[in-house]
């Protein structure tokens, strides 16, 4: 099959979808790459590298359009996307299929097969294609940097001429992919670390890292049979934001990554909670796009509120983009390799990652996805 790479810098993406080592794992099965030019600039890629790593470089998307069988998204697909693949094309990206019914309804309408990455079961063999995983991995390290960055005081403990420097005391909310790279992070930078999660499976996880886990008794059974949070009640929150008050206020910076698939982010940090803060403590809150963790939150916007910084980033991970990019890469290739053999899709109902992963085939959505 030929998969296309599309330039989408237009978006203020950074990010590109294949890197020339993913580009050779799909020649290397008979595959062939078309790439946009310059899709790849941002991420430290130039067209001169794409090519010799045995891509065809097109000029313009209508080109690509044209060409290509599958065409390969970064950024989340909109109606508009939609609309302007030729019928009959397919697609690899980011639909978030239940929250865009409408994304949906086009694709099947065109007569276009396509496939969410956001839909990868978070199963162990599907760990090397999940692209989810890794753009949080690129969350959780850059708001560290990201908090660093806008304290007025260093991380570490220093011992110096000029005195004694005490190390920056941070706290975690939310300990999945984000928030345990988010500890790791601020660790190796010197800070003294607490986290908290409703799974108390990550307890265990959040020591072995040397944090302190922030133990708020929790009644409620909070964790899914796929390991993922399920929403707590009014109640538990109210219990968790009262416990989290105490804590908020000994913290120099809070990284916030507290997400419910499907819902909005639970809301951790209340304005009251904000006003007892110390002057200059910075909050990242990676859950922006969702709502926020934190009352104040404003996606992608810097709020100052009783002299605390609240940062609100969406694309963290574009900030990384020649990282980020070859993690999507290796993620992509390997996925793509998993959904397709010799003569295209492997349309292997069997496989849990082909079942629930593919989103629209045949002008219809794919009725084995649910049941899968
Ligand atoms: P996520 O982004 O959905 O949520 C982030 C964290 O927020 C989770 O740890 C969740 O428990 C926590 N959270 C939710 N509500 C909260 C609240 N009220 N207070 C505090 N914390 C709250 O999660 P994720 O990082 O995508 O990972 C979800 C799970 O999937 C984890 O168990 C992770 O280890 C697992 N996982 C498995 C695989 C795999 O096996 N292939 C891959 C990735 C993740």
């Amino acid at each position: 099959m030929q998969f296309a790479i599309l330039n989408e810098g237009s978006n203020g993406e950074t990010r590109v979808a294949l890197v020339p080592d993913s580009i050779k794992m799909l020649l290397k099965q008979k595959h062939s790459v078309l790439a946009q030019s310059g899709a790849g600039v941002a991420a430290s890629v130039p067209d001169a590298a794409f090519e010799a790593a045995g891509a065809r470089v097109l000029s313009s998307a209508a080109e690509i359009l044209a060409a290509a069988d599958c065409l390969l998204k970064i950024r989340p697909v909109t109606a508009a996307d939609a609309k302007s693949i030729p019928e009959g094309k397919a697609l690899i990206g980011f639909l978030a299929p239940l929250r865009n019914p409408e994304v949906v309804k086009i694709l099947a309408e065109r007569r276009v097969i396509s496939f969410s990455l956001d839909a990868i079961p978070r199963i162990t063999r599907a760990q090397s294609m999940d692209t989810l995983s890794s753009m949080a991995t690129i969350a959780g390290y850059k708001a560290v940097l990201l908090a660093a960055s806008h304290l007025p005081k260093f991380l570490p403990m220093l011992t110096t001429a000029a005195g004694t420097i005490r190390p920056a005391q941070a706290l975690i909310l939310g300990a999945g992919v984000a928030g345990l790279q988010a500890i790791a992070t601020s660790r190796r930078l010197g800070a003294v670390v607490e986290a908290f999660d409703v799974r108390p499976a990550v307890k265990e996880q959040v020591k072995s890292l040397g944090a302190t886990f922030v133990e708020i008794p929790v009644t409620e059974n909070l964790e899914d049979k796929g390991g993922y949070a399920k929403q707590a009640s009014a109640e538990t929150l109210a219990q968790q934001q009262q416990l989290l008050h105490e804590r908020a206020k000994l913290a120099d910076f809070i990284i916030s990554t507290a997400q419910v698939p499907g819902k909005p982010a639970p809301r951790l940090i209340t304005k009251a909670m904000v006003a007892d803060m110390k002057t200059g403590s910075v909050i990242v809150d990676l859950a922006a796009e969702s709502g926020g963790n934190c009352e104040l939150t404003q996606a992608d916007q810097i709020v100052r509120f009783n002299g605390v910084t609240i940062l609100g980033p969406v694309n963290l991970p574009a900030t990384l983009p020649l990282d980020a990019s070859r993690m999507l890469g290796r993620n992509l290739a390997t996925f793509i390799l998993e959904i397709t053999n010799d003569a295209g899709f492997t349309m292997d109902w069997k496989n849990e990652i082909f079942a629930q992963t593919c989103i629209t085939l045949d002008g219809r959505a794919n009725a084995n996805r649910r049941a899968a």
